[in-house]
C-alpha cells in the first residue's frame, strides 16, 4: 500500500476495537498519528509486547519505524501522557519516535475538576464523561483561552495566559460550583517543568507531514470514538467535544482532504455504548449481560459496564456515510458464535412510521428497532485464519451487514490478538 493515507474511525459509539486495527495497519506505516480527542480514548493493542490501554500515545509506537503525532487537534494531559510513555517504555517498547504537535492544547488540572462539577450540573442532560478534562479544554480552546504545548516552554507567555485564565476558572469553581481555587503560581511551576520534560517532543508538525505526503509515504490517522459522538454529528448533548471523523481527521492533522484515499470504518458485529445517549437496540435483559460478559465490555478508560445491543445497520450506516467510508473491519464476530440466532436492527419504527435513516436524538430516543433475524453458526471461529474458513451462517452474517451499510469488508476480527485478523 504505497503513500496511502488512511483514516480509521469508529462506526457505531466508539470502542468498536480501532486500536487493534491501527496497531495491524501500523506495521506498514510510516507515519500514525492521533488527530482529534484526548485521554478519554482508551485503545486496547494486545500484541507480542502484551496488552496495552493506550490513552493518548498512538497505536502505531509498536513499530519503531513508525513517527508517532499527537496532532494539533488532540487535547493531552501531559502528566499523563508522561506517565503512559513511562508505563509503554518499560515494556520494552520504544517512545523515541513519539512528537507532540506545538499547537496541540493542554489539559491542565483545573480541566478536570470543571470536567466533574460542569457534568454533575447538567442533570438529566449528563453526558457521564471520563472526566479527563477534555470538554473543559476544548471549550477553552474554542473561548480562546487555551494553553497550548508550545506555551508550556515560553514563561512569560505562559504566565500572562495562565493568570488570565485561573482567574476566570476560580471564580467559577469557587462562586458556582462551592470548590477550592488553584493557586496560579503552582501550575505555571509544573506547567513548565511538563514543558522542560516534553521539550524535545513538542514539535511544529507541518514538515513532518508535508514530508510523508512529498515522499509518498504510508500515513494512518487514528480516530478515537465515533461520529455518533461529534459534536456536529452525534446525538448532541451526549457527545465528546471535537469531531471523531474523517473530515476531523483532515483538521486535526493538517492532512488535506484530497490526499486521503482511505477511510476504514471499524464496526463491532453486535453495539456497544459508554454513556447517555439514545441507543434503540439496547438489551436491558440477560441476554444484554450475557453479552456484555462474553465481549468483555467493560470501559478501557473508566471501566465501566458498556450498555449492550444488537447491531443497529441504521446508526453505522450513517456514520459510514458521514465519513465516507471506503473499508469496513467488522471486530468482534467470535464474541456471537455460541448464539442461536442474531436479530439486526435494519430501520425503525416511529409513531407508527417505518424510518430507515438516523433521525435527531430526541426522535432517536423513542424510536423501536425493526429486526432482522439471521440464524447464528454456533461454532468456534477463534481459530480461523481466513474468511473462507469461517461457517457458512458467519460468512452471511458478514455479508448482510455490510449489504445494509452498503461498504465493502477490508477485514473481520475473531479475537483481541493481532493476528485473529481476517483479510478480505
Ligand atoms: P477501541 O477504543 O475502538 O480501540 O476499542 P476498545 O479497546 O475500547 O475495545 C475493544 C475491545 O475488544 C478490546 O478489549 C480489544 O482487545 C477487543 N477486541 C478487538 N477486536 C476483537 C475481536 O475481533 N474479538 C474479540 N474477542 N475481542 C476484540
Amino acid at each position: 500500500m504505497a503513500g496511502t493515507v488512511t483514516v480509521v474511525v469508529g462506526t457505531q459509539w466508539g470502542d468498536e476495537g480501532k486500536g487493534k486495527l491501527v496497531d495491524l495497519l501500523s506495521k506498514e506505516a510510516d507515519l500514525c498519528m492521533r488527530f482529534q480527542g484526548g485521554g478519554n480514548a482508551g485503545h486496547t493493542v494486545v500484541n507480542n509486547y502484551g496488552e496495552f490501554k493506550l490513552h493518548l500515545v498512538p497505536c502505531g509506537i509498536f513499530n519503531a519505524n513508525c513517527i508517532c503525532v499527537m496532532g494539533t487537534g488532540t487535547v493531552i494531559d501531559p502528566q499523563d501522557l508522561l506517565a503512559e510513555m513511562e508505563a509503554i517504555a518499560s515494556k520494552g517498547v520504544s517512545v523515541e519516535q513519539l512528537v507532540i504537535s506545538d499547537r496541540a492544547h493542554v489539559v491542565m488540572p483545573y480541566h478536570k475538576l470543571l470536567d466533574k462539577v460542569e457534568d454533575e450540573a447538567r442533570g438529566a442532560y449528563r453526558v457521564e464523561t471520563t472526566g479527563r478534562g477534555i470538554g473543559p479544554a476544548y471549550t477553552d480552546k474554542v473561548g480562546r483561552i487555551g494553553i497550548r504545548f508550545h506555551d508550556l516552554l515560553h514563561e512569560d507567555i505562559l504566565r500572562a495566559k495562565l493568570s488570565a485564565v485561573i482567574k476566570k476558572h476560580n471564580a467559577i469553581l469557587t462562586h458556582v460550583y462551592g470548590q477550592q481555587p488553584f493557586d496560579a503560581e503552582e501550575l505555571i511551576e509544573a506547567a513548565l517543568a511538563w514543558g522542560q520534560q516534553l521539550k524535545p517532543r513538542i514539535v511544529d508538525t507541518m514538515p513532518i507531514v508535508r514530508a510523508a505526503l512529498q515522499e509518498n509515504k504510508n500515513v494512518l490517522l487514528e480516530g478515537q470514538l465515533s461520529a455518533m459522538k461529534d459534536i456536529d454529528w452525534g446525538s448532541y448533548p451526549f457527545v465528546t467535544s471535537s469531531s471523531p471523523t474523517a473530515a476531523g481527521a483532515s483538521a486535526g492533522s493538517g492532512i488535506p482532504p484530497r490526499y486521503i484515499n482511505r477511510v476504514i470504518g471499524v464496526a463491532k458485529a453486535y453495539s456497544t455504548q459508554v454513556g447517555t445517549g439514545p441507543m434503540p437496540t439496547e438489551l436491558h435483559d440477560e441476554m444484554g449481560a450475557h453479552l456484555r460478559t462474553l465481549g468483555g465490555e467493560f470501559g478501557a478508560t473508566t471501566g465501566r459496564p458498556r450498555r449492550i445491543g444488537w447491531f443497529d445497520a441504521v446508526v453505522t450506516r450513517y456514520v459510514t456515510e458521514i465519513n465516507g467510508c471506503t473499508d469496513l473491519n467488522i471486530t468482534k464476530l467470535d464474541v456471537l458464535d455460541t448464539l442461536a440466532e442474531i436479530p439486526v436492527c435494519t430501520g425503525y419504527r416511529y409513531k407508527g412510521e417505518l424510518i430507515e435513516h438516523l433521525p435527531d436524538p430526541v426522535i432517536h430516543e423513542k424510536c423501536e428497532p425493526v429486526y432482522e433475524v439471521l440464524p447464528g453458526w454456533q461454532q468456534s471461529t477463534e481459530q480461523a485464519k481466513t474468511l473462507a474458513d469461517l461457517p457458512r451462517n458467519a460468512r452471511n452474517y458478514l455479508d448482510r451487514l455490510a449489504e445494509l451499510v452498503n461498504v465493502r469488508i477490508h477485514s473481520v476480527g475473531v479475537g483481541p490478538n493481532r493476528d485473529q485478523t481476517l483479510m478480505a
